[in-house]
C-alpha cells in the first residue's frame, strides 16, 4: 500500500495558512520518496519561538508529519502530562527545517531540537485508528528522546473533535526526573541556540512587527535579537580578507554547544551499560548525575 496517497489532502490546512513567497518553510509540493510502512518512521521536535515559545512534536505518518504543539516541551518524568495541541499536518520535508520565518503564520525562529525515528507499539500499528480512538503508544529513537511514550486525547470525550492531547513518558530506562528541554536546549542540526540561527539570517528582520512583542516570549526574543546582532557583527568583522587567513572560530563555545545538544544520559547508556542501566531504578541516579556531568546552569 502506498501510504503517501493522502498527503496532498492532508496538507490543505498547512498550505492555506502560508504564503510561500514570504516564508522559507517547505511548500510540501515535493512529495517524499519514502513510503514503506515496514521501516522506522521519522520524528522530530522543533523548538519554535513565535508569539509563544513551544515545541512542535511531529510523527511521520502517511507521507506527512502528524503535529502537536507542546507549550512546555516533552518531559522525561513519567509524572508529567504535557499538554499537546494537535495542529495541522505538516509536509514531510518540514522535518529538517530550521530557520527564521520573517512574517505571517508562525513568524519567529524554528530550531530542530530533536530528531530520529519512531514506531508504534504492538497493538497500535493502525495509526489512523489509534488517532481516531485518541490513544497512540509508540517508541522514539532520537538524540534526546528515547524509549516508550504515549499521546492521549483529552477533553471532548466521546467525539473525535478535541485538539487537546497529553504527551506522557512511559516508565523505562529512558525516563527520569530530568528537565530535558531546559538541560539540553540546543539544536541537533546546527548545534547552536536561537540567536545562532537568527545570526545566520538578518538579526534586524523584525525592526517592526516582532512576532512576540510582550510577555515572556517578547522578552526572550528581544534578548535573542540582541545576541544575534552581536554574533553577526563579530562574524562580519572577522570575514574580511585581513583575518581570513586565521579563522577565529571560538572553539570552546562550539564544543559546549555540541555537548548540550545531546543529553549525557543518551551517551552514557551506550551498549555495554545498557543492561546494567535497565536493572536499576533509572530515574534517580540519572537526574542527580546529569547536572554535574554537563557542568551547565
Ligand atoms: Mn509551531
Amino acid at each position: 500500500m502506498d501510504d503517501r496517497k493522502g498527503a496532498p489532502k492532508r496538507l490543505k490546512e498547512y498550505k492555506a495558512k502560508r504564503n510561500f513567497q514570504k516564508t522559507p518553510e517547505p511548500s510540501g509540493d515535493r512529495s517524499s520518496a519514502r513510503g514503506s510502512a515496514e521501516r522506522d518512521r521519522f520524528f522530530c521536535v522543533q523548538k519554535h519561538l513565535a508569539s509563544h515559545l513551544h515545541y512542535d512534536f511531529r510523527l511521520e505518518h502517511a507521507g506527512v508529519l502528524l503535529s502537536w504543539a507542546v507549550p512546555k516541551g516533552p518531559s522525561l518524568n513519567t509524572a508529567d502530562k504535557r499538554l499537546a495541541m494537535r495542529v495541522e499536518d505538516h509536509p514531510f520535508d518540514y522535518g529538517e527545517f530550521e530557520g527564521v520565518i520573517p512574517e505571517g503564520y508562525g513568524a519567529g525562529i524554528v530550531m530542530l531540537w530533536d530528531k530520529g525515528t519512531w514506531r508504534p507499539e504492538p497493538g497500535f500499528e493502525d495509526v489512523d485508528k489509534a488517532l481516531a480512538k485518541g490513544e497512540l503508544k509508540f517508541r522514539l529513537e532520537g538524540v534526546k528522546l528515547k524509549g516508550g511514550w504515549v499521546i492521549v486525547r483529552t477533553g471532548g470525550r466521546g467525539n473525535g473533535e478535541s485538539r487537546t492531547w497529553l504527551l506522557i513518558k512511559h516508565r523505562d530506562e529512558w525516563a527520569g526526573p530530568l528537565d530535558v528541554a531546559t538541560k539540553f536546549p540546543l539544536s541537533v542540526k546546527s548545534f547552536g541556540d536561537f540567536e545562532d540561527i537568527l545570526a545566520q539570517d538578518k538579526p534586524d528582520v523584525w525592526e517592526s512587527h516582532r512576532p512576540a512583542a510582550g510577555g515572556a516570549a517578547g522578552e526572550m526574543l528581544s534578548q535573542i535579537i540582541e545576541r544575534a546582532a552581536k554574533l553577526k557583527a563579530r562574524r562580519d568583522a572577522g570575514a574580511g580578507p585581513r583575518t581570513a587567513a586565521k579563522p577565529k572560530r571560538p572553539g570552546s563555545r562550539a564544543t559546549a554547544a555540541r555537548r548540550s545538544a545531546r543529553p549525557a544520559a543518551a551517551k552514557r547508556r551506550s551498549a555495554p551499560n545498557r543492561r546494567a542501566a535497565a536493572k536499576r531504578p533509572p530515574a534517580r541516579p540519572a537526574a542527580k548525575g546529569a547536572g554535574r556531568r554537563t557542568g551547565r546552569a
